[in-house]
C-alpha cells in the first residue's frame, strides 16, 4: 500500500430580517385550501394536472397545499407556508404510510404533488403516480432504460424528479430521451431523444416547464461530453432552443455569439474531442419577472486544465450560473465561480432566489452553495457578486475578490508537476442534494460535506471514449478513510455570510431539507433517520428511522386539511459508490428504496430493515508477486473504484467485490473484458485492459478480502 490515502471524488449569530421576502409576498400568510379527495379516476387526474398552466406555476407559492415544480417554485427555495405540523407538536409525527420501490440504487427525487396524487421517480428513471393520503400506487411508467446505460452515469442511475404541466408528466430518462406522460394512466404522449446516444450522455435532472417550454440538460462530464440545456415545447416535443455552454470544435462555426467570445478563454488542447463539459445536470430556477432562466453550469471535461486547455483561461462558461432568455435561449448574463475548473468544481447545485437586504436595499438575488465550498449571493439582474464567503473548509482559493469577482487562488495548489491535498473534493462542499431558504428565520440550510481529495495530473492520459476520462491521476487515490471525512448540516445567514447553527453527523452524504412556517427544518440522514430540527436555532426535536440511508429531499403537502411530509429513502449517489469505507461508514449501506410519509399522529409500521452483510469469510491471500497487487490496486483505483467503492470496499450500494471475488474466478475475464454482466450495467474493458491486468485486480481484491477478514 502506497503511503498516501485519500478519496475518491467526483462527482456559519442570528439575525431575523422582517424585510426578508420571496417572490410572492403573500405566501406566508396563506392558509392550506380545504382539498379535495385525491382523484380515483384517470380523468379525474387528468383534469387536476390539466389547470396546471403557466399562471399556476407562477403562483405556486399561492397553494402550499400542493408541490407544483422541483423547487416547490419557481424561486426553488424549498419552503413551505404549511404550518399544521411544527416546532410545538413535531414529536408526535409519525410514519403514515410508506411506498416500496423495489429497488436497491440511490433514490434522490423530490416528489411533486397535486390534488392528494404525488408524481416521483426511482432508479432507472422510473415514474410512479400514488395516491398521496396512502400511498397506494395510481400508476407506474418504466422507460426500460437499457441497463447498458448505468456506466455512463459517473453517480448511480438516478433520477431527481418530474415536471407537470398541463394535464403531462414529464421524466427525462438516464439514456437522454425526454418523454411526456399522460397525468391520468401513466402513456407517453410523445418522447424525444435529447443527446447523441453514441455519448456518455445521462439525464438525472428534473425538467421544469417555463412559458409552456420544458427545459431539460443532462450530465456525462466524467467521461466526455459538451454540455447544453434544451427547450422543448410541451405539446409537441418540438425542440424550441439549445444552448452549448462550452466551445466546439474551432473549426466549426460558433452556434451563438456567446460562444464566440467563450472560445478566447479555451487555449491549446483539443477539448472538443473530449467535450469540454460544462453539463447543466441540475440546477435551475424563473424569474418569471426578469423573464430569466438560471441555469447552473458543470465542471471541465476532462477534469484538469492542464490537459484539457494547456494554454490556460478562464473557460467559459465552465462552472458558471449562466441567465438566459427563456424565449431564445439566448444569453443575458454570466457569472463564472471557479474560472478555468480544474477541480470538478461543478456551479450546478441548487439555485435558490430571494430577495435580501443588502446594504441597506433590497436586492432581487440568488443564493448558491457550489462544490467549491464559497457561499455566493449575486444580484440576478445584472450578475453582479455581492457577496462571497467560504461556508466550509476550502484550500483551493484564499477568498473571493468583490471588485473582479473572482477568486484568489490559494499559493501552492497548481497540481501540474507534483501532487496536491485539496479542500473541497469534487464531492463538493455541497452537491445535489437541495438547499433550502426559510424567509422567516432568514437562513439557507445546507447540507455540507468536509471530504479531501487529492490530486495530481495523469501525464500519460489519453482520450478513452466511453470510460472515464479526467486528466487527473486516480491510482493516488488508494483508500477513503472513514476519520478523514465529516459531514454536518449548516443553518446560513446569508446577510451577513455566517453560520448560525450546525448538526454535525457521522459522515457526509447526507439528504437534501425542507423547511417550514412551522419553524422546522426537515433532513433525512446518510445513517438511516429522517429528522427534524427547529429552524431558528438547530435544536434537534425528531427523528424517526428511515430503514435506509436518505440522500433526497423532503416535501411538504396537505390532503383533507392534513399535512404530510414525504421524502424518498434510498441510499446511493456518488459518494455511497465511490468512497468505499468512507461510504460504508457514513451511511446505512443496505439500500431499500421506499417514499416515506409522515403525519401527526401517524402509526404505520416502517417494513422490516434489510439484515446487515454477514462479516467477511476467512480468505487466504492470494499466492502472487507483491508486484501484481500494486499493479492490481492501481488499475483498480483507475477503472474499478467509481462503482465498486475505493479501497475494493462497497459503500453498500453496488457489489462488494472481496465477497464475489471468489464466485466469479473461473468467469471473470468474460465478465470483466467481455461484458458478460453488461445486462447488470457492468461495462467491458477490453479496449483498456488484457487478461494480465484483470488477474492483477482480482489478486488486489483478494489480498484486500484477506486483510479484512484477519
Ligand atoms: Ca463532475
Amino acid at each position: 500500500m502506497r503511503g498516501r490515502r485519500y478519496l475518491l471524488v467526483r462527482s456559519v449569530p442570528f439575525v431575523v430580517s422582517t424585510l426578508l421576502a420571496v417572490g410572492g409576498c403573500d405566501l406566508l400568510h396563506k392558509e392550506p385550501s380545504s382539498t379535495v379527495p385525491a382523484p380515483a379516476k384517470d380523468s379525474e387526474r387528468r383534469a387536476a394536472a390539466d389547470s396546471i398552466d403557466a399562471a399556476r406555476l407562477r403562483a405556486a407559492a399561492s397553494e402550499p397545499q400542493n408541490w407544483l415544480t422541483h423547487g416547490g417554485t419557481y424561486a426553488e427555495q424549498r419552503f413551505s407556508p404549511l404550518d399544521q405540523i411544527n416546532d410545538g407538536n413535531v414529536q408526535k409525527l409519525g410514519l403514515a404510510w410508506s411506498y416500496d420501490t423495489n429497488t436497491t440504487r440511490g433514490l434522490e427525487a423530490t416528489p411533486l404533488v397535486v390534488d392528494g396524487v404525488i408524481y416521483t421517480t426511482g432508479s432507472w428513471s422510473i415514474v410512479y403516480a400514488i395516491d398521496a393520503r396512502n400511498g397506494n400506487e395510481l400508476w407506474k411508467y418504466d422507460p426500460q432504460v437499457p441497463r447498458e446505460t448505468g456506466p455512463k452515469a459517473c453517480c448511480d442511475v438516478v433520477n431527481r424528479g418530474v415536471a407537470l404541466y398541463k394535464g403531462k408528466v414529464f421524466v427525462g430518462t438516464l439514456d437522454g430521451r425526454l418523454v411526456a406522460l399522460d397525468a391520468g394512466n401513466g402513456k407517453p404522449v410523445w418522447e424525444v431523444v435529447t443527446v447523441d446516444q453514441s455519448r456518455p450522455y445521462t439525464i438525472t435532472g428534473a425538467p421544469r416547464v417555463v412559458e409552456g417550454k420544458v427545459i431539460i440538460g443532462n450530465g456525462g462530464a466524467e467521461l466526455g461530453v459538451r454540455g447544453y440545456v434544451s427547450a422543448y415545447d410541451s405539446d409537441t416535443g418540438k425542440m424550441a432552443w439549445r444552448f452549448y455552454t462550452v466551445p466546439g470544435d474551432p473549426s466549426q462555426p460558433f452556434e451563438s455569439p456567446a460562444l464566440e467570445r467563450a472560445a478566447r478563454t479555451w487555449k491549446g488542447g483539443e477539448w472538443w474531442k473530449v467535450g469540454g463539459g460544462g453539463t447543466v445536470w441540475d440546477s435551475m430556477a424563473y424569474d418569471p419577472d426578469l423573464h430569466l432562466l438560471y441555469i447552473g453550469t458543470g465542471n471541465g471535461s476532462p477534469w484538469s486544465r492542464f490537459v484539457r486547455s494547456p494554454g490556460g483561461g478562464d473557460n467559459l462558461y465552465l462552472s458558471s450560473i449562466l441567465a438566459l432568455n427563456p424565449t431564445n435561449g439566448e444569453l443575458v448574463w454570466y457569472y463564472q465561480e471557479t474560472p478555468g475548473d480544474t477541480w470538478d468544481f461543478t456551479a450546478t447545485q441548487h439555485i435558490i432566489l430571494a430577495e435580501l437586504p443588502i446594504k441597506g436595499r433590497l436586492r432581487k438575488v440568488i443564493l448558491h452553495a457550489p462544490k467549491n465550498g464559497f457561499f455566493y449571493v449575486i444580484d440576478r439582474q445584472t450578475g453582479e457578486l455581492l457577496s462571497a464567503e467560504k461556508f466550509v473548509e476550502a484550500t483551493w482559493a484564499d477568498r473571493v475578490d468583490l471588485k473582479t469577482g473572482r477568486p484568489v487562488l490559494a499559493k501552492g495548489t497548481d497540481y501540474r508537476d507534483k501532487t496536491v491535498v485539496v479542500k473541497p473534493s469534487p464531492h463538493g462542499a455541497h452537491n445535489w442534494q437541495p438547499m433550502s431558504f426559510n424567509p422567516k428565520t432568514g437562513l439557507v440550510y445546507i447540507p455540507t460535506h468536509d471530504i479531501p481529495m487529492i490530486f495530481g495530473v495523469n501525464h500519460k492520459w489519453k482520450y478513452r471514449p466511453g470510460h472515464w476520462n479526467t486528466g487527473t491521476d486516480f491510482t493516488l487515490i488508494k483508500e477513503v478513510p472513514r476519520n478523514l471525512v465529516a459531514g454536518a448540516l449548516l443553518a446560513w445567514d446569508p446577510v451577513r455570510q455566517k453560520e448560525v447553527w450546525r448538526a454535525p453527523y457521522k459522515g457526509p452524504w447526507n439528504g437534501g431539507t425542507l423547511t417550514t412556517a412551522g419553524n422546522l427544518v426537515f433532513q433525512g440522514t446518510a445513517d438511516g433517520r429522517f429528522v427534524a430540527y427547529r429552524a431558528d436555532n438547530g435544536t434537534k426535536l425528531w427523528e424517526a428511522p428511515s430503514g435506509s440511508g436518505i440522500v433526497a429531499a423532503p416535501v411538504t403537502y396537505s390532503v383533507d386539511g392534513e399535512q404530510y411530509v414525504a421524502v424518498m429513502a434510498g441510499w446511493g449517489g456518488a459518494f455511497a459508490l465511490a468512497a468505499g469505507d468512507a461510504a460504508a461508514a457514513a451511511g446505512n449501506n443496505h439500500p431499500i428504496g421506499r417514499l416515506l410519509t409522515f403525519k401527526l399522529n401517524g402509526a404505520a409500521t416502517l417494513p422490516a430493515a434489510q439484515k446487515p452483510r454477514p462479516p467477511l469469510p476467512a480468505t487466504a491471500a492470494p499466492k502472487v508477486a507483491h508486484a501484481v497487487i500494486t499493479k492490481g490496486e492501481d488499475l483498480y483505483a483507475i477503472h474499478c473504484q467509481v462503482c465498486h467503492g475505493s479501497g475494493a470496499t462497497s459503500g453498500g450500494v453496488l457489489p462488494d467485490l472481496r465477497y464475489v471475488a471468489p464466485a466469479v474466478q473461473a468467469s471473470i475475464n468474460s465478465i470483466v473484458l467481455d461484458g458478460a454482466l453488461r445486462g447488470n450495467g457492468m461495462p467491458a474493458f477490453r479496449d483498456v485492459m488484457n487478461e494480465d491486468d484483470v488477474a492483477a485486480i482480482l489478486a488486489y481484491v483478494q489480498q484486500r478480502a484477506a486483510d479484512a477478514a484477519k
